[in-house]
């Protein structure tokens, strides 16, 4: 990030509001940079590297170091400064720091300091555990910007570890059908926790090429995966019967391989609690897993940082807003244009154009008739 005088414009407005809505996307006024933009400015604090969040054109980046691999394997060579979790960096009179969002490996909250008052931007996040990335870090702050994708309250997640321990039986029971299994889930963040929580020992695993560039920048940050096998080495008939295979949901099944045209398909997506999901996504079984908080951890997540004043963006807003508001916090809501990256998990076809699908936390617009 460039750091020079802080421009006329950039001044704080009367509201003293360190983030603001803009066309471009959300804006520190004092600081004179964005979080997370949909459109290209000079200065863009990326929280993960979703392309929802994480977009192509600006002429400066800064992310948290383990989000720059992916973003870079996503984008190609960047303008783009590192910042490591916890360090601090004064851009104009604005102290930042980025902290651990638990959402995907380099996933990072913006911590905002100016003129007294502390504003944390969550971007997206979970308080689950999992291995593939730092746990989330509650920050204390006088106003806390969270998402709310699952914010309704009949997201409740189970512990990880039950729903890796159903996957791991079903992929167990095809391999004794001698059957593949077709595991899909998001190519960044899903694919990698599900390969770090399934059994390896239970048969050959079998990625996706989206899947395959991405865990090699999670390798490449020390994130241990089970070996990985491309579709290219897998010639022979055989060596698909037991396999477990990771696709994103937006891979046509017939094209990935002719041998998997009789293979056992199952989704895994924090969609599947949804009655009727698994169904209207076409799958034999959807397992019920997801990068994002479910309503006990979304709360829990606010009430941690201490913040009176609650800016709730893309997702359940209108419905999370009231109860935070029936907890006496300040609470509103901010439009946003994120929300791509949960919303197409249950895509079984291209991605709509941007702004189609804003609103992720809208779920009958995101799975597919029947
Ligand atoms: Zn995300
Ligand atoms: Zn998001």
């Amino acid at each position: 990030m460039v750091i020079g005088p802080t421009p006329a414009h950039a001044l704080t407005p009367p509201s003293g509001d360190l983030v603001v809505r803009r066309p471009e996307g959300l804006y520190c006024p004092p600081g004179d940079f964005y979080i997370d933009p949909w459109r290209p400015v000079h200065r863009a604090v990326i929280t993960h590297a979703h392309a929802d969040h994480a977009r192509a054109g600006h002429a400066h980046y800064l992310c948290a170091p383990d989000c720059a691999g992916v973003l870079q394997a996503r984008l190609g060579p960047l303008p783009l400064q590192t910042l490591a979790y916890g360090d601090t960096l004064t851009v104009g009179g604005v102290t930042l720091s980025l902290h651990p969002a638990g959402h995907v490996l380099g996933s990072a909250q913006v911590r905002l300091a100016h003129a007294g008052q502390v504003w944390v931007v969550s971007g997206d996040y979970k308080v689950a555990p999992d291995a593939t990335c730092l746990p989330f870090e509650p920050v204390r702050c006088h106003c806390f910007i969270t998402e709310s994708t699952f914010g309704l309250p009949i997201y409740r997640w189970r512990p990880p570890t039950e729903v890796f321990d159903e996957i791991n039986a079903w992929w167990r029971q095809n391999a004794a059908e001698g059957l593949p299994s077709l595991l899909l889930g998001y190519s960044f963040g899903k694919a990698q926790r599900l390969l770090a929580g399934v059994d390896p020992a239970i048969g050959p695993i079998v990625v996706h090429a989206a899947v395959d560039a991405v865990n090699e920048a999670y390798r490449a940050s020390g994130v241990a995966l089970p070996a990985t096998r491309r579709f290219a080495e897998m010639p022979d008939k055989r060596d698909w019967a037991g396999a477990l295979v990771l696709a994103p949901p937006s891979a046509a099944r017939g094209r990935l391989s002719r041998h998997l045209q009789h293979a056992r398909d199952g989704l895994a997506s924090g969609w599947m609690q949804l009655r009727g999901a698994r169904r209207r996504a076409g799958v034999d079984r959807g397992f019920v897993l997801s990068d994002h908080a479910d309503w006990p951890g979304l709360v829990q997540a606010i009430g941690a940082t201490g913040a009176e004043r609650v800016i709730v963006t893309h997702g359940q807003e209108a419905v999370l807003v009231r109860w935070l508001q029936e907890q006496g916090l300040d609470a509103s809501s901010m439009e946003t244009d994120y929300g791509d990256e949960a919303a197409n998990e249950l895509a079984n076809e291209p991605a709509p154009p941007q702004g189609v699908n804003g609103h992720s936390g809208d779920s009958d617009n995101t799975v597919n008739a029947p």
